[in-house]
């Protein structure tokens, strides 16, 4: 077979990849400088596994010297949902991760290694398609898609498509030159497929920055690099693209690690030299049923980016989680040292862990809440306004209101050297956490499971008459203790826990009815702070709304 004349008649304009050698030289970096690559497929909302293996890439190409470039793997058009890409972009935004090269808003590109939008490649592709045709390393395959391939695809996504129906070597292997041309004048359309020399019997060892060395089978699948719509494959894209856009280190999840073998054998039969690849693992989680499975874009909330910007998550606290999943040994730097930024953390590649972490809700919330618990409330007032002004409007009006009574009501149990650890999101401050400073959601629903409602009301009736705004924290509990001596509670409390048949409670149960009254709930910051920063008025219409509501 004369694969040079093959060549020419599959891709007779394409240009010689010298063109391409040329255009893209090797950067010129420091010894042990990476360069990393982010490079999502516009499939909607980012998942938070691509997020992940974002701030991997970031960290280590700043930790090494190098530099990280965004590239959009947009050559699966019906996948492909629009507005993903200025989606991707605001988020890495948002989570202040910035690329030195790569795609950006409006369509417009930074960088000399461009362009960075896989479906305006299409050019050099085909030059690297023609290369391989020319060496006999890749040939046109005429079969059509089996009829499920569509539904199946939908399943197993892209992988499949290098893998479908390569169970036995295709028959348009050895189809001849006479026979190709034929086909071509028909208007066949034909799909590249790569012609392995690989042996299933034989494997060979691999050292993945994140698996370590691992034994690995030989590709035989002559998988597909070029569809017949003239795109490229996940496969054949990224060869070509990390090589002229000179990767070094290819971050990408753990569910590409069964096709690597075929990655392999692409960039020796193009002669290209190997990238290392670091094999991310796959955030999971506990299904209903028990079993560990990945997180998902379209089951979880979680999987989605967009979920912890809509509901106010700082993006301190998403990263800083994300840290402790990533590496194993950021717990323990955190530990000591506590003040510094996370941008001052030496990221690993090696340290990146290898099992599959768990996604845990609980963590990350603890995490928030200890990162807001030590922010001004100021900042926490820039936090929120910043997040109710996109997602909560209406809300947005009432805090911004009066911007000082909302720092005063942020500032309770605040600055203090114990601040209290409750606000774990944006949302959560109208929601769970401080909806009842504003009067707008303040409801007449009180917490009275247990609660003796006549022995509450008859509290709340007393103290409307003794209040006095004026009170210092200390004559304000004294006044209490005084009204619950008089009213029959304990002010003693050993004495309450000798003999509590004697009283109808004790101070603590008093201070919990005017809680209740005050805030509609048994447990509360601290009551005076809540009293002050409502004022006098407010003080008094919520007892009086009690008094006349149970
Ligand atoms: N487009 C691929 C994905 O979305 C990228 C994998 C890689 O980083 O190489 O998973």
């Amino acid at each position: 077979m004369d694969y040079n004349k093959l060549a020419d008649l599959l891709y007779p304009t394409a240009v010689n990849t010298d063109v391409w050698e040329n255009k893209y030289p090797k950067r010129e970096l420091k010894t042990g400088a990476e360069v990393t690559r982010f490079a999502p497929s516009p499939t909607g909302s980012l998942h938070i596994g691509h997020f992940f293996q974002c701030l991997c890439d970031s960290y280590i190409a700043k930790s090494t010297g190098g530099l990280f470039f965004f590239r959009v793997e947009d050559t699966d058009k019906k996948r492909e949902v629009e507005g993903s890409v200025d989606n991707a972009i605001n988020t890495l935004e948002k989570f202040g991760i910035f690329y030195d090269e790569g795609v950006m808003k409006n369509g417009e590109e930074k960088g000399e290694y461009g362009p960075y939008l896989q479906s305006a490649r299409t050019e050099i592709y085909r030059s690297y398609a023609k290369k391989l045709v020319a060496s006999g390393r890749a040939y046109p395959c005429f079969c059509e898609k089996p009829e499920n391939f569509e539904e199946v695809k939908e399943k197993r996504q892209e992988q499949l498509e290098e893998n479908f129906a390569l169970q036995q070597k295709d028959p348009c292997r050895d189809l001849s030159l006479e026979e190709v041309e034929q086909k071509l004048s028909q208007n066949k359309p034909f799909a590249l497929r790569l012609k392995s020399l690989g042996d299933p019997e034989k494997s060979f060892k691999f050292k993945d920055e994140v698996k370590g060395e691992r034994e690995i089978r030989e590709n035989s699948k002559d998988i597909i690099l070029i569809k017949s719509d003239g795109l490229p494959v996940y496969a054949f894209a990224h060869a070509v693209d990390d090589h002229l856009m000179r990767t070094t280190l290819v971050i990408r999840g753990e569910e590409w690690y069964p096709s690597l073998a075929s990655h392999l054998e692409l960039f020796d039969a193009m002669g290209f030299e190997r990238v290392k690849y670091a094999h991310n693992p796959v955030i999971s989680k506990i299904d209903e049923n028990g079993g560990k499975r990945k997180i998902s874009k379209r089951k979880d909330k979680e999987g989605n980016m967009a979920y912890f910007i809509e509901t106010g998550y700082p993006v301190n606290s998403i990263k800083e989680y994300l840290l402790t999943l990533a590496n194993s040994n950021f717990e323990i730097w955190r530990r000591q040292n506590p003040e510094k930024s996370l941008e001052e953390f030496e990221f690993k590649a090696e340290k990146i862990t290898s099992s599959n972490p768990m996604f845990d809700f609980a963590k990350l919330n603890d995490i928030s809440k200890t990162i807001i618990s030590k922010m001004t409330a100021e900042e926490v007032y820039q936090e929120l306004s910043r997040w109710a002004s996109e997602f909560d409007k209406e809300f947005f009006e009432v805090i911004s209101r009066d911007e000082n009574y909302t720092k005063a009501v942020l500032n309770i149990d605040r600055e203090t050297p114990k601040p209290r650890k409750d606000i774990a999101k944006m949302s959560d401050v109208k929601e769970s956490v401080w909806g009842y400073m504003f009067n707008e959601y303040f409801k007449p629903e009180y917490e009275l499971e247990n609660a003796n409602v006549e022995n509450l009301k008859e509290v709340v009736a007393t103290y409307t008459n003794i209040y006095n705004h004026a009170d210092t924290k200390d004559e304000w509990f004294a006044r209490i203790k005084e009204m619950s001596g008089g009213l029959g509670y304990a002010v003693d409390n050993k004495e309450f826990k000798a003999n509590p048949e004697k009283f109808k409670g004790n101070v603590a149960l008093v201070c919990e009815y005017i809680r209740i009254a005050l805030t509609g709930r048994k447990n509360s910051p601290d009551l005076y702070s809540i009293s002050q920063v409502l004022g006098e008025n407010e003080v008094k219409r919520r007892f009086e709304l009690l008094l006349k509501s149970i």
